[in-house]
């Protein structure tokens, strides 16, 4: 028998192969989520998503030792009526599809509404009508501003854990002004919350809500004129990887003083298979799933990502290798920023006896190695194209 087949959950009982339809499965986190469950379990995923080039490897076509395991359903959740026959098909639902980078929040509000909001709805729907487990991906930006942030920067409250650690069950969502467009995407967010939950008290529907606090690692979004748009903004580990790889200053916006926790995409993903695994102790929940312990703000996240790749490239970093930036320069009007991200770990722990493992330097060094040997060459070749014509 394979390793799969003597897998124990938890609570020391067998678990059963499951079918899982898996929305938004080519993406950053759906890339390491179908990596995972193929190489470590026995379960089935049917992959839904416009685009599968981050899962090409075990899709098109799957590989021998895959086949029936793992199929692609390249499908629009906005207008695509297979999508309720795929729901029912598995036992499992994990809706990851979403427009999720800030640069999209306050320049594209009503795509940004509509795909975390409007487009997540019959996912819902069907779910709940089927009577299907469902892990909804949400975001720890539901959390908005810590309530320190609302305090003279050198008050000693600021320092009290209560006005900045983000608990699932106890914290508010804070959100600035409605002109604030940034805060679209939260606020979406939240109110898909709110109502998978709702289906949940009123018509019991079996639900998670998984809150990602920055995990990174490779085939994370895009490096922009290589495998995406040039004039694309991704989160901040691309656009600082396409900094470094061009080598040229990284842009830090508004002062890099905001805060971040980053967890590493392989530890992040051993939570998610847990509530795969062990749905008694997982639904109902809300979960932080995050790294406490990486935290860092975005002007030393640059500093370490430049030394790291210096080493890694065996390139000098820049003389100045950081810039300043406003953040309307960067992203345009109507932009803000969440200025502190800290998850408690209480509930994650509780349930499914979870923790984060790597520390931020090694996740750096595993992550850049990545990025320098799959783009360096194409960068080169981009750059020397665009100097020529
Ligand atoms: P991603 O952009 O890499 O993946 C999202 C995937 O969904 C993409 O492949 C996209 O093509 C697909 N998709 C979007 N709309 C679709 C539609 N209408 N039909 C079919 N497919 C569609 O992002 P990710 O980092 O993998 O994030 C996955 C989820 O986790 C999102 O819901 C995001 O909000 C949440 N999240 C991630 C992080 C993080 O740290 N990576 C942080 C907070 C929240
Ligand atoms: N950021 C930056 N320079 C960049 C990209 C992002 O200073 O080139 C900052 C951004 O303003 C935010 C942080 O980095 O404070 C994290 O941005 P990311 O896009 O990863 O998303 P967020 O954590 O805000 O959801």
């Amino acid at each position: 028998p394979s390793p799969a087949a003597t897998r124990l959950d938890l609570d020391g009982n067998p678990i059963a192969p499951l079918t899982i339809c898996m929305i938004g499965a080519g993406g950053f986190i759906g890339s390491h989520l179908c990596e995972k469950l193929m190489a470590e379990t026995h379960h089935t995923v049917l992959a839904v998503d416009v685009y599968c080039d981050k899962i090409r490897h075990l899709v098109d076509p799957a590989p021998p030792h895959l086949a029936g395991r793992i199929s692609f359903h390249r499908l629009n959740i906005k207008n695509d009526s297979r999508l309720e026959g795929l729901i029912k098909m598995a036992d499992l639902t994990i809706n990851l599809a979403a427009i999720c980078t800030p640069a999209d929040y306050n320049t594209r509000p009503l795509d940004t509404i509509y795909s975390n909001f409007i487009d997540a709805l019959p996912v819902v729907k069907y779910c709940s009508e089927n009577s299907k487990r469902l892990i909804h991906f949400s975001t720890c930006e539901v959390y908005g501003k810590t309530i320190g942030s609302f305090l003279p920067k050198d008050h000693p409250l600021r320092k009290e854990p209560e006005f900045y650690v983000l608990k699932e069950d106890e914290s508010p969502c804070i959100f600035g002004p409605i002109v604030k467009q940034r805060w679209s995407y939260a606020c979406a967010k939240q109110l898909i919350e709110r109502l998978v939950f709702a289906e949940g008290a009123e018509n019991g529907l079996d639900f998670t809500i998984v809150r990602p606090f920055n995990w990174i690692g490779p085939r994370m979004d895009f490096i922009p004129g290589v495998d995406g748009p040039s004039e694309g903004v991704p989160r901040v580990l691309a656009c600082f990887s396409n900094n470094l790889l061009r080598r040229e200053p990284l842009k830090l916006v508004d002062g890099g003083q905001s805060q971040r926790t980053f967890v590493y995409i392989k530890d992040a993903i051993e939570a998610v298979v847990l509530m795969i695994e062990n749905p008694a102790r997982a639904n109902g929940h809300i979960f932080n799933v995050g790294n406490p312990n990486n935290e860092v703000t975005v002007r030393e996240l640059a500093q370490m990502m430049t030394e790291v790749y210096a080493n890694v490239s065996g390139e000098a970093p820049l003389d100045e290798p950081m810039i300043d930036v406003s953040s309307s320069q960067f992203y345009g009007e109507g932009y803000d920023d969440s200025d502190k991200r800290i998850p408690d770990m209480t509930i994650i722990n509780k349930q499914l006896g979870w923790n984060p493992k790597t520390p931020l330097k090694d996740l750096l060094e595993t992550t850049l190695t990545y990025q320098h040997k799959t783009y360096k060459e194409a960068v080169k070749r981009q750059m020397s194209q665009a100097s020529a014509s």
